[in-house]
């Protein structure tokens, strides 16, 4: 089995890029990928100690881009982590979430909760600092119970500390993807918020700028989501991928290599599929 939606503190995973893989390791996967929010800082250190334990890290990265419902993720596989472009753009966005956390510090001022913004920063020790960084010191603070009660109370759209942060338009996110070499699938569907026509009619223009892929298997989606994504990827010759989402404890519910009900099961032969689909279009 693999795993190829994986987070390390190189983002806001819990886990260090060494402990995912030994977890991997552990659970007896022979492949994750790593797929970081906005940076590929994790990649090299994933892979060396993938290469020492046996497991294959497929070098990844989950860019956030605009949707008018909010925030869509695509996931870039076997990008060349060190191509120029892909270097500049990831570090742009990381700017960004960095004045967008820095905001979200201010309103929880204004809502007097005081914490810092040096200790958010202090906390992530990346580059890509998240919401659940926040949260995670509005727990340390015992502002809040949870990491999901900071999101409910505070962080999440429509909450009172909600800050929008700036972000590319998917056309650019898909190309960067690819010209860096990768693979670019859309992660989580579901989390889109589409059905039926309107979510065909969203992947079709995504799949015109260049999408390769669907994250069908993925840990929230419903066994019914799973299949109607399926369908569609047949449908529109798009490839069939799936990991777990995996954060470590910022996400508790979600175990390495399998979902919430531990039913997201990913066979080898879908990282063969990727591999094939990233050697043909160089
Ligand atoms: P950001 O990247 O800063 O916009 O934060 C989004 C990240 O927060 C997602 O990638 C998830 O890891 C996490 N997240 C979003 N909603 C929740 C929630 N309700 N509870 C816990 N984590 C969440
Ligand atoms: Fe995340
Ligand atoms: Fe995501
Ligand atoms: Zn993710």
């Amino acid at each position: 089995m693999i795993d190829l939606h994986t987070h390390s503190t190189a983002s806001d995973g819990t886990l260090t890029p060494e402990a995912l893989v030994e977890l991997a390791a552990k659970k007896k996967l022979t492949a994750i990928a790593l797929t970081d929010h906005d940076t590929v800082a994790g990649v090299p250190r994933a892979v060396e100690a993938g290469r020492k334990a046996g497991v294959e890290v497929v070098p990844g990265v989950e860019v956030s881009v605009d949707s008018e419902r909010g925030a869509v993720h695509l996931l870039g596989y076997f990008v060349r982590p060190d191509d120029p472009s892909l270097q500049a753009k990831l570090a742009q966005w990381c700017q960004a979430r960095q004045q967008r956390a820095r905001r979200i510090v201010e309103r929880l001022e204004e809502l007097g909760i005081g914490i810092s913004y040096a200790q958010v920063a202090e906390l992530a020790g990346s580059e890509s600092i998240g919401r659940p960084h926040v949260a995670r010191v509005l727990l340390g603070a015992k502002a809040v119970r949870s990491v999901e009660e900071a999101f409910e109370r505070y962080l999440r759209r429509g909450r009172p500390a909600y800050v929008p942060r700036e972000m590319p338009e998917a056309a650019e996110a898909i190309a960067l993807i690819r010209s860096a070499g990768g693979v670019a699938v859309l992660a989580h569907p579901a989390t889109l918020a589409l059905k039926g026509t309107d979510l065909e009619a969203r992947v079709k223009e995504l799949h015109a700028l260049g999408l390769d892929g669907l994250e069908v298997h993925w840990s929230g989606h419903s066994m019914r989501q799973r299949r109607d994504l399926l369908a569609l990827a047949k449908k529109l010759s798009l490839l069939v991928t799936g990991g777990s989402d995996f954060h470590g404890d910022n996400k508790p519910g979600i175990q390495l290599g399998s979902g919430r009900r531990g039913n997201v099961r990913v066979a080898e032969s879908v990282l063969e599929a990727l591999r094939r689909r990233c050697t043909l279009s160089i």
